[in-house]
């Protein structure tokens, strides 16, 4: 039997992703993952730029941007090919330091961030095993495997347990609380193809589209590299068509000839979200708590952002950096983010989906209305709906400036990344001759101190601070000027963050 700190439950995209953040903090981990192999068709096609910059905590973004691409526009065409609606989607004004929202490959990356795991010594992935068995008394967590190797590991013991094992959950079926149902399922088509020669590229759009035919709603995905999707929704009462039909419904865009199929499938369309992200000493992340229909491409871009947020409240905890109070402020935040990420995507499927005439009606002047908009309305609009909302509750210093939001990225000395400088560790940024003209002396531990200079020295005068204090998945936790000091130092205190 092996025993470690942490198991992790299922190696998909968020799996591996809480590996990397907890390798990182020296904590031991080991990730089950049922299955020999990665996947080999892309699952998701769109990341955003808030993605980008959580996966570059992995220290793998420049391999990771190589299978990425950027998504010029995002838009919607009727049945005669007008445009609609257009909503660009490179060179957006964002904080993240990455400007785009981009087409990747799911497969590539799943293999880079696995076979990056082989630099942590203290985390050691098993595949071809899977849970199936699970006892949690509290105090530690032991998983029954069925293993495909003989002589394989047929059970671990860890303290803490988190399940990130997609959409059916073992874990959460055996000791969370059902998961809520926020729309009612909806079946689509998925056809994932790729061209079979790159010159054909011409002949599709470069882009994110639906098409609104009066059969039936089409998105398109460009996706990255040959990749090209098709997604068609079923009618109500419409059961899965032959192959030859579906077919036949994307020869509308392109020649068979030109493309290669690689998977044709029913794919159900789901809203869930776990009411409860812990249990004792055990967690749900990424499909495994939340399901959304992928109109906004969200659903990995959240399990990104659950792992951000939790990894490093659970390593303060088993360092005793922190109180086991802050695991709580996980399931407090993401609650509250993931309920604006479903917002965002449900409002986009009410507007989108359209069955009767008087919908499809409702559905063509919406589109038109929100593309006659000014442009500079239509910004913000797009960016008061794309961003996750700022946090107002959980582990921030609720009435200090800034709380709760992204701390900007910037490109510092010789093109580092502040990020990268920064690493995924609490940090003060701070204007050191006003703290000393104060006499406050910072003598904290486990923190990042930055004495502001050239960029951050700008950015806190441009804020009207002299201090932030930045959480490790970078975002703010409280700033102020020199006399807001003592109080968000005494909120921070209160998480007993360095004891
Ligand atoms: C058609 C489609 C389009 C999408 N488009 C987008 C998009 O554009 N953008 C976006 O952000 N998201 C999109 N998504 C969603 C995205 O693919 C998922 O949200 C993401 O893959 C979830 O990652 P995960 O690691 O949480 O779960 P998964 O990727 O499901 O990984 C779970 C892992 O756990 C393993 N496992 C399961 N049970 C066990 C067990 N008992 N023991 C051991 N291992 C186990 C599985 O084999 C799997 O490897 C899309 C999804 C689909 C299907």
């Amino acid at each position: 039997m092996k025993k470690t700190q942490v198991i992790i439950v299922g190696a998909g995209p968020t799996g591996v992703m809480l590996a990397h953040l907890l390798g990182q903090k020296n904590i031991s981990v080991i990730l089950i993952e049922k299955e020999a192999d990665i996947f080999p068709v892309t699952r998701a096609t769109h990341l955003d730029a808030e993605t980008l910059r959580n996966l570059q905590m992995t220290g793998l973004i420049n391999e990771l941007k190589e299978y990425t691409q950027s998504i010029t526009y995002f838009d919607v065409v009727d049945k005669d090919g007008k445009t609609l609606f257009e909503q660009a989607l490179a060179n957006q004004d964002t904080v993240h330091h990455y400007k785009d929202d981009c087409f990747f490959d799911q497969v590539y990356f799943e293999k880079i961030l696995r076979k990056g795991l082989a630099r942590y010594s203290n985390v050691e992935l098993i595949v071809g095993a899977e849970a199936i068995d699970m006892i949690a008394s509290g105090a530690e967590v032991k998983i029954g495997l069925k293993t495909s190797k003989e002589g394989g590991i047929t059970e671990v013991t860890g303290d803490w347990l988190i399940g990130c094992d997609g959409g059916r959950s073992f874990v959460r079926e055996t000791m969370f609380p059902k998961m809520r149902e926020l729309k009612p399922p909806k079946d689509w088509i998925l056809v994932d193809t790729a061209l079979n020669n790159a010159e054909d590229a011409r002949l599709l759009p470069d882009r994110f589209r639906y098409y609104l035919s009066d059969e039936r709603l089409t998105a398109y995905a460009h996706g990255f590299g040959l990749n090209r999707r098709w997604e068609f929704e079923l009618n109500e009462g419409e059961t899965m068509p032959e192959e030859a039909v579906i077919k036949s419904w994307v020869e509308k865009f392109i020649d068979l000839n030109k493309i290669s199929f690689l998977r044709i499938k029913k794919y159900t369309h789901l809203s869930l979200v776990t009411p409860k992200w812990q249990e004792n000493n055990v967690f749900l992340a990424g499909d495994a708590a939340h399901l959304m229909p992928p109109f906004a491409g969200q659903g990995l871009c959240s399990g990104v952002r659950d792992a951000v947020n939790l990894a490093w409240k659970l390593s303060d905890v088993i360092q005793n950096k922190a109180k086991t109070d802050l695991l709580n402020s996980y399931d407090t935040e993401r609650q509250v983010q993931i309920k604006h990420t479903f917002n965002q995507t449900h409002s986009l499927m009410q507007i989108l989906l359209a069955d009767t005439k008087v919908q499809k009606w409702r559905r063509k002047t919406q589109l038109q209305s929100i593309q006659l908009l000014p442009p500079k309305l239509k910004a913000f609009l797009q960016k008061s709906f794309s961003n996750p909302k700022s946090l107002t509750i959980g582990c921030v210093a609720i009435t200090s400036k800034l709380c709760g939001q992204h701390l900007p990225q910037f490109v510092m000395a010789e093109n580092r990344l502040s990020d990268d400088e920064m690493s995924y560790k609490w940090a003060l940024i701070y204007a050191p001759s006003i703290f000393a003209k104060e006499g406050v002396s910072l003598d904290i531990e486990n923190i990042h101190l930055i004495p502001s200079a050239d960029i951050w020295e700008e950015w806190l005068k441009a804020n009207k601070i002299d201090f932030a204090f930045i959480r490790p998945d970078k975002i703010i936790f409280g700033a102020g000027k020199i006399h807001n000091w003592k109080s968000v130092y005494e909120e921070y205190r209160k998480w007993e963050i360095s004891n």
